[in-house]
């Protein structure tokens, strides 16, 4: 996977369903329902979205996009930073409570050029595949690329559907 699809500044992907697409910037394109997101949307707020990793088939790899076109936290208002803190708690939240995972790692890179925050899980396999910790994190989702099998797939949508039935039923204000 070439850096800029990985940090998720290229203008153009192969989701894993196979869809292809082109954008000026993925995150805008998200938010403007140009790109349809593998599995769909799983919550949508006034300030961000939250969906799967279009690229990687990875259970319970959750994106948190950003709506508007900025890349730090550091230029959030407060409204988008309450939003957004609750989005991490309540998706963190589904994936424990649904025991999809036990343990996640959070990443966001200012390198990308819209804002969006990695909720990676991590899973039994990985660690003894890879090892733990950041540094084998692409590693991970290299591998996960490749091995895109239709069972893998099917894994990662039905657990998007478990994801979105946990945020109809929870308000993420409270
Ligand atoms: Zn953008």
């Amino acid at each position: 996977m070439n850096d800029n699809n990985f940090v998720g500044n290229s203008n153009q992907m192969v989701d894993f369903l196979g869809n292809e697409w082109s954008f000026d910037c993925l995150g805008c394109a998200i938010v403007r329902k140009e790109v349809q997101i593998p599995g769909g949307i799983i919550y949508e707020g006034k300030n961000a979205i939250l969906g799967t990793d279009p690229e990687i088939p990875i259970p319970g790899f959750l994106i948190i996009n950003a709506k508007r076109h900025i890349s730090s936290f550091s230029q959030l208002n407060k409204e988008e930073r309450d939003e957004i803190g609750n989005l991490i708690m309540y998706a963190e939240k589904a994936l424990k409570e649904l025991k999809i995972v036990d343990e996640i790692t959070l990443i966001q890179e200012e390198r990308s050029k819209h804002l969006h925050i990695w909720i990676f899980p991590n899973y039994k396999w990985m660690t003894e595949k890879f090892g733990k910790g950041i540094s084998y994190l692409r590693e991970i989702s290299e591998y996960a690329k490749r091995n895109c099998s239709e069972e893998n797939v099917q894994k990662v949508l039905d657990v998007i559907k478990k994801i979105k039935e946990y945020f109809a039923e929870h308000d993420i204000d409270e």
